[in-house]
């Protein structure tokens, strides 16, 4: 590992943060922070924390000696001074004398020291820093460190490699225990340049921030030198099926497997999104003959914990052609998963005296032999951010295997960091929104109405995909609210395969159908081209046919129910003239729509459309609607608004109408109008 110091971007740092009046030891606090965290075998998602021991005015101007330390689940790649709270030192080193601190009372404390009185809570691993004298301190999980201290020999081995430079703390839970353990270690060698902190990671210190940061860098790469020594090959691979499953078609089977249905609410389910990784090294991994002990002997840093839970689902490989076993044992091995975690919870809580409450039993990591590992999260955010750590786990158990035996920390060591107040904060306590978990597609998303459907989903928590004939089309409007653009011919059977199957394989399924692609033909039924009509029927019957087709596979798969949600239109039930080549086949639509509602309710998949009228879009244009206007005489205001509420209707009032049907889940064969009022096309 290469210290990624530069003397002119330090400088460049100095002199940025010094016209915001920032001084030069925390602009180098920042600058090698972000250095520490830029690099994923040092530091992942909030993990790792530094400080910087300097001094400022109070809110009185009164100077005082101070700690400024990385916030809580703060990201160090891009931290700012902001991000680095200040609290009073001296009231902290205080603390050192007391022989035990309550976990409320450290919360308090430190908020009742900070200077900013709303900078945000200071890292958990505070008190560490301020126990340690040195003006810069880092702390981080380093994986080549962690590789070596997740050994039952740990810290024999770590005494000979950094004898005489870094000491080693035995396993302590980090907070109170911990810091006051690691500032006894340090004084008792007061010359050493870091501590490794067993089972957790290592803390490098010095005067200036280039002397913390090439330590760890200096340390590190010790660990690193340590572990290319004496490896043996791993893992042996096991017994594989010939021909394995494609990603596409397990996720949807993985992931219903993982969802749990709501008590409270009949028809609701937690579900879950998938974030799917498959490298050479995660399948060598999940492909080892050992991988129920190596793959299930814990996290590698305590950190890891409230991501990833202590132990990630196993299952068995799948077979191609034979997913119905797959879904079998799928299910199975998440009930054994949810009953291991209760009995650990019921066990563990028991200890501690019962004042816990247990967090959802479910798997947030999956590994799959033959194919790769599934990261398991309510959103596609937290899905990326348990695959990342289970990624990262993975090549520090390779290396610990490769040289002795991955240990990880006791069961009631994870309990006492799982169930941890302070490392639960960091996961917030924001309410979830009403679809979050649940993804959804949309067709014909780079018009109006499916882009303003796109954005009222991904509003209301859902992972969106925006599918359009025309990609460039959503590409901008995808990107606006963190959704997916795929290319998508509804006409073509092939392509909306591939788009369902890239759907899949990004999200791991599919909740929610928006069919909403079409075009307007126009045409007297009596002499109208029957190559129209049936091009008219390819896209606005036949293209409903084949999303919905391709949806209701997969929901299936999933067993958690689904929506289906089709734009039909007023023609589908009120004609308009030479309006035949498009009414028809919407006609159909409608009808297609009661079809799924009765073939597939059972499986509690809903199925309903909305009749929307007068919308400005891709169908009615500006130009459309100046010329419709000036047939009637009425201006394009009045022509709009002509309807019973004298309303012109938007396509965020669509919108709003499918995310309702999305939410209602006592209903389905419904027909919402969104058209202001217009009793010829009302249903009944
Ligand atoms: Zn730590």
């Amino acid at each position: 590992m290469k210290s990624a110091w530069v003397d002119s971007e330090a400088q460049a740092a100095i002199d940025r943060y010094a016209r915001a009046g920032i001084g030069r030891d925390l602009a180098l606090r920042v600058y090698t922070t972000r250095l520490l965290g830029c690099d994923p075998k040092l530091v992942l998602h909030g993990g790792g924390n530094t400080s910087l021991k300097t001094s400022m005015a109070d809110l009185f101007g009164d100077e005082v000696a101070v700690l400024c330390v990385k916030g809580s689940g703060s990201d160090m790649a891009n931290v700012e001074p902001a991000d680095l709270p200040a609290v009073r030192l001296d009231r902290l080193r205080k603390l050192r004398a007391r022989a035990a601190l309550g976990d409320e009372d450290i919360v308090r404390i430190q908020r009742a020291s900070l200077i900013a009185p709303a900078a945000p809570n200071p890292s958990v691993e505070i008190l560490l820093h301020a126990f340690l004298p040195h003006p810069f301190v880092d702390h981080t999980h380093a994986n080549a460190v962690l590789s070596i201290v997740d050994q039952p020999d740990g810290e024999v081995i770590c005494s000979e490699l950094y004898d005489g430079r870094a000491s080693v703390v035995p396993y302590v839970r980090p907070g109170f225990l911990l810091a006051k353990a690691a500032a006894e270690i340090y004084d008792a060698k007061p010359a050493i340049e870091g501590l490794i902190l067993h089972k957790h990671g290592i803390v490098t210190f010095g005067g200036s921030a280039r002397e913390a940061y090439e330590r760890m860098i200096a340390l590190v790469t010790l660990a690193e030198e340590r572990l290319q020594k004496n490896r043996k090959a791993v893992f042996v691979t096991t017994h594989l099926p010939q021909a394995i499953a494609p990603v596409a078609a397990v996720a949807p089977i993985l992931r219903g497997a993982c969802s749990a249905k709501v008590d409270e609410i009949e028809g609701a389910w937690r579900r879950m999104v998938l974030d799917f990784r498959a490298t050479p090294a995660i399948l060598n991994f999940v492909n080892g003959g050992e991988l129920a002990r190596y793959g299930q002997a814990g996290v590698v840093t305590p950190d890891h914990t409230i991501r990833t839970k202590n132990w990630p689902l196993v299952t068995a490989a799948p077979e191609r052609d034979r997913l119905d076993d797959f879904k079998r044992t799928a299910s199975v091995a998440v009930a054994a998963f949810v009953e291991r975690y209760q009995d650990y919870f019921a066990r563990q809580n028991a200890r501690v005296g019962g004042i816990k409450r247990p967090l959802d039993p479910l798997p947030r990591v999956a590994l799959v032999p033959g194919l790769g590992l599934f990261g398991l999260g309510r959103s596609k955010k937290e899905a990326g951010i348990a695959a990342d750590l289970a990624q990262c786990a993975v090549e520090i158990i390779t290396d610990a295997e490769a040289i002795g035996r991955f240990q990880s920390i006791s069961e009631d060591e994870m309990f006492d960091m799982e169930y941890w107040p302070l490392e639960q904060a960091k996961l917030g306590a924001a309410a979830e929104k009403p679809l979050a978990g649940q993804i959804a597609v949309i067709t014909g998303a780079g018009g109006a109405i499916g882009a303003a459907t796109a954005k009222a989903f991904a509003a209301a928590g859902a992972e969106v995909a925006l599918l359009d004939i025309d990609r460039r089309a959503t590409a901008d409007k995808a990107e606006a609210i963190g959704a997916t653009a795929l290319a998508c011919d509804v006409t073509d059977a092939a392509s909306v395969r591939e788009a369902f199957a890239r759907v899949v394989e990004a999200f791991g399924g599919v909740d929610i159908v928006v069919s909403n692609a079409g075009a307007a033909w126009q045409g007297r039924i009596g002499e109208v081209d029957e190559e129209l009509l049936r091009k008219s029927f390819e896209l606005n019957f036949y293209g409903h046919q084949r999303v919905a087709q391709a949806a209701v596979k997969i929901m299936l798969a999933q067993g958690t129910g689904g929506c289906l949600l089709f734009n039909v239109s007023k023609q589908a039930v009120n004609p308009g003239p030479n309006f035949g080549p498009y009414g028809l086949p919407k006609a159909a639509t409608l009808f297609l729509v009661r079809q799924y509602a009765v073939d597939y309710g059972a499986a509690g998949i809903r199925a309903n459309a909305v009749n929307a009228d007068r919308v400005r879009s891709g169908l009615l244009t500006d130009a459309f609607i100046a010329e419709r206007a000036k047939a009637r005489g009425v201006s394009e205001k009045d022509y709009l608004s002509g309807n019973l509420l004298g309303r012109e209707v938007t396509a965020e009032d669509v919108a709003q109408a499918f995310l309702h049907q999305a939410l209602e889940l006592k209903t389905t064969g419904d027909v919402t109008t969104v058209d202001g009022g217009n009793i010829a096309a009302a249903l009944r």
